[in-house]
């Protein structure tokens, strides 16, 4: 026979007990969860954004570049290699914007999933209408980054939707089973992007057909989509600095045609602009947020546009 103070620590032993294993049964859940996740590793702030929007709870995803980096040169670091080592998925912004970095991370990667053609890997330009395709035969050693064509094309909100759908069939190649949550989370997007182009071109309507000058080529796509035009560049050919020769060519040209803004990103030179500016009265430098992150501020990719577009429309007002 149990006595009553017996059977109260027996009690108290059970309800333990069970506290504990459903403890253990929380962090067994947590941790199967964890693990379950799509893990996504991007070369640039604006894709991971990008596939945040697309595989939501069910990614983790991590970008090797901050917003202030440049994205044509950066050094390597070695957790960028452990990040591609385990990664399930690696998105690119391609058109060789990467390609003095990714070719040798990705060989030494010991990845074969991420590999260029394997199922997790997701170069975003697939789709997208190529602006700055080079009219003649250039090649790298002329010092010329873009010899595919302009690879700043994430400055088009329209094309987001191109790249969101290339992620939105790689999570679904990698992760068929939550197909539907992905495609809800694209759809969603996809409805955010398509309303913030309208207010955003309704806003820039009284600056349709504007002109501005860019130090290097990287804002046709947001031209192109916004209707003004900023095909004037400071650099002599993408990558390539100007010769003093060249750039008297751009101040009498933005003279010439009252050109009075000049677009920059911020981990660009800023002393050409600086100099080109000093030449043209009344002219401005803008440093254009062309990434989440370039500055503290701009935490979405909406904000990007929206941030980037009120810059040129105060500056030419
Ligand atoms: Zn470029």
């Amino acid at each position: 026979m149990l006595t009553d103070e017996r059977l109260n620590m027996y009690k108290k032993k059970l309800k333990s007990i069970i506290k504990f294993s459903f403890c253990s049964i929380l962090i067994l859940i947590n941790t199967i969860s964890l693990e379950s996740k799509v893990s996504i590793v991007t070369t640039t702030t604006n894709l991971k954004y990008i596939a945040e929007q697309i595989g939501k709870e069910n990614v983790e995803v991590y970008s090797m570049i901050r917003g202030f980096d440049d994205p044509h040169f950066v050094m390597t670091r070695p957790d960028f290699l452990v990040k591609l080592n385990n990664a399930d998925i690696l998105c690119v912004v391609g058109l060789d914007l990467e390609v003095g970095w990714i070719p040798v991370l990705l060989q030494q990667s010991r990845n074969l999933k991420i590999q260029k053609g394997q199922i997790g890997y997701c170069d975003t330009s697939v789709g997208i209408k190529v602006l700055g395709e080079p009219t003649m035969m250039i090649d790298r050693s002329m010092g010329d980054m873009h010899i595919y064509g302009n690879p700043h094309y994430w400055l088009d909100p329209l094309n987001v939707i191109q790249m969101s759908s290339n992620v939105l069939a790689t999570l679904k190649r990698v992760d068929p089973i939550n197909s539907n949550i992905y495609e809800n989370n694209y759809k969603e997007f996809k409805s955010r992007l398509i309303i913030l182009i309208k207010e955003e071109t309704k806003k820039f309507e009284p600056y349709f057909n504007s002109r501005v000058a860019v130090f290097h080529d990287q804002f046709v796509y947001l031209a192109n989509r916004f209707k003004f035009t900023a095909n004037l560049t400071l650099e002599e050919r993408p990558g390539v600095p100007p010769s003093s020769r060249y750039l008297e060519q751009v101040i009498s040209n933005m003279n010439s045609q009252n050109i009075k803004v000049i677009l920059i990103s911020p981990y660009h030179n800023i002393s050409y602009a600086q100099f080109v500016s000093s030449k043209v009265p009344g002219s401005k430098i803008l440093i254009i947020p062309e990434s989440i992150g370039s500055f503290d501020s701009i935490k979405t990719y909406e904000e990007c546009i929206t941030e980037s577009l009120k810059l040129i429309r105060d500056a030419l007002n």
